[in-house]
């Protein structure tokens, strides 16, 4: 659309709402693109509340929430998406264009043919506060790390990985077994997710997270090993899916390397 000004479609369904939805919406409208609607599975949408407002109000695109896309017609060229509420109400919408946004997965299949552990939750490589992998050498940043985070993250993280990287091309060490960091449900995903209680803590202190639950309700995140607590913190704002969520890195020095894995749960207040 920017470089090529390649053409889209006439009339588009968008399937997410959460930052890049909103994203993907301009750049429809900017190729002059209508927005039939906006669909989410969530009770609301997952972005700042100017974005949610602008697009509903200034651009006049509706937002379907607690709806998925059940069906997609057509022959050749898309006619239609089949939309469901959770109540049962059904909907066919006419379009030509539907973009599915959200609900990422890391672009982890080089990853996977290496043979380098993935987490489980993030999907992405298992990487520790410096960025190292399962395989010696192998160092991973960016994106393949985890869902979108904004592109200054992934940059931050390349400049980051440099001194790691000359110290490794220096001293050849790699870590051996290291401490695994895992979330229970509601959460999602936690990175990095490997340490070492001894070493740095990651990048602005802080490790980054995800909720899968959308009523708002949680409040506190406990960091815990083997049933022992190294860290309680309540969270300034509502957690939501899709949307960024941090816990301090403050405790890693009381984990115990022996232990076993160190577990972050969600509290409801
Ligand atoms: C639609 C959309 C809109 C966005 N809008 C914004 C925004 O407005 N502001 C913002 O800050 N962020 C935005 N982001 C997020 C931003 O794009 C990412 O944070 C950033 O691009 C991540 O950089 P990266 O280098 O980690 O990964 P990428 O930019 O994804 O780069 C990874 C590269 O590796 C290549 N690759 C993958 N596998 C292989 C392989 N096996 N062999 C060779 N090459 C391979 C891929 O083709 C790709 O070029 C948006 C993302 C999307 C999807």
């Amino acid at each position: 659309v920017h470089l090529h000004h390649q053409p889209v479609g006439a009339r588009a369904v968008v399937v997410g709402a959460e930052p890049v939805s909103y994203s993907a919406v301009r750049t429809l409208r900017g190729a002059g693109v209508e927005i039939a609607a906006m669909v989410t599975d969530q009770p609301r949408h997952q972005s700042s509340w100017p974005a949610g407002f602008g697009a509903r109000l200034h651009r006049r695109v509706p937002l379907l929430t607690g709806t998925t896309v059940t069906e997609l017609f057509g022959r050749g060229r898309l006619t239609g998406v089949a939309l469901r509420h959770t109540d049962g109400r059904t909907v066919t919408l006419g379009c030509d264009t539907v973009v599915f946004t959200g609900d990422w997965i890391p672009e982890h299949e080089l990853v996977r043919l290496g043979g380098i552990t993935l987490d489980r939750g993030t999907r992405g490589p298992a990487v520790d506060t410096v960025f190292r992998t399962g395989a010696a050498g192998v160092f991973a940043v960016g994106n393949l790390l985890h869902a979108v985070e904004p592109a200054g993250t992934a940059a931050r993280e390349g400049r980051l990985v440099a001194g790691p990287v000359l110290r490794y091309l220096s001293d050849g060490r790699w870590p051996d077994g290291q401490l695994a960091v895992e979330v229970d449900a509601p959460l999602r995903w936690v990175a990095p997710n490997r340490i070492d209680p001894r070493g740095p803590r990651p990048p602005l202190g802080r490790f980054a997270l995800r909720t899968a639950r959308s009523d708002g309700r949680l409040s506190a995140l406990v960091v815990s090993q083997d049933g022992r607590v190294l860290h309680r913190e309540r969270l300034r704002r509502g957690a939501l899916p899709n949307r960024p969520l941090y816990v301090s890195a403050d405790w890693i020095d009381r984990a115990d390397p022996g232990g076993g894995p160190v577990v972050i749960t969600g509290q409801d207040g």
